[in-house]
């Protein structure tokens, strides 16, 4: 199997399979080895590359790997999209991807209520996906903390900076754990996402599809 040679092994390979991914897409072959390694990723890619999987298996694989016991009011990797439609798109591939692996995921997104949002996170949650706006409030608020968040993922980095969201972006990446791994998606590289890019990453893998 295609994703077994990338490094997608043992439950996770069986859920990825059954879900109906069975050759890995170009940008899954340049992102998923890379960030196994441990690789900060630069990734220029459009929806429908196949750019979700590319970021959330690496995660998903070292996710599995750690076993159930959680941090309360953490998650262990953040994903941030712009809207609310790609945020409730991105939860949805990864519980197909993680379906009876016992990874939990959360979303946090602005005009749904705050409160079952916190008490889920309060818990702790293994990926919480995000629009930055709603969680900016609520790291501010200290309803979440993102101390021990160790796994960052940018999607769609060039519509957060159109919809205004890079201030937001950026104190987000802020609250996140010094040593984390990042990995930033983005249609186009315009010089603020190069920026961006440039103050996140560390000496990032580019992969462009
Ligand atoms: P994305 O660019 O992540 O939004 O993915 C676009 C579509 O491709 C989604 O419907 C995915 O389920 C599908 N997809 C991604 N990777 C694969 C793969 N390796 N094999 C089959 N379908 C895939």
């Amino acid at each position: 199997n295609g994703f077994a040679k990338l490094g997608i092994t043992g439950p996770l390979l069986k859920t990825t399979v059954a879900a109906g991914f069975v050759e890995p897409k170009p940008i899954q072959i340049q992102a998923i080895p890379a960030q196994l390694q441990g690789r900060d990723i630069l990734g220029v890619a459009q929806t429908g590359s196949g750019k979700t999987a590319a970021f959330s298996l690496p995660i998903l694989m070292k996710i599995v790997g750690l076993g159930t016991k959680r941090l309360p009011k953490t998650a262990r990797a953040l994903i941030l999209a712009p809207t609310r439609e790609l945020a409730v798109q991105i939860e949805d591939t990864i519980r197909v991807l993680a379906k009876g692996l016992h990874v939990s995921t959360a979303l946090v997104l602005g005009g749904v209520s705050r409160f079952s949002q916190v008490k889920r996170i309060q818990q702790g949650v293994d990926i919480l996906v995000a629009t930055p706006g709603r969680l900016t409030d609520l790291v501010r608020e200290g309803d979440v903390s993102l101390a021990e968040t160790r796994w960052l993922v940018l999607d769609e980095a060039d519509r957060m900076l159109d919809m205004g969201f890079i201030n937001d972006v950026r104190r987000i990446a802020k609250a996140t754990h010094r040593e984390r791994q990042t990995a930033l998606f983005s249609a186009t590289m315009p010089a603020e996402i190069e920026q961006l890019a440039q103050s996140l990453l560390k000496e990032p893998v580019r992969v462009e599809v």
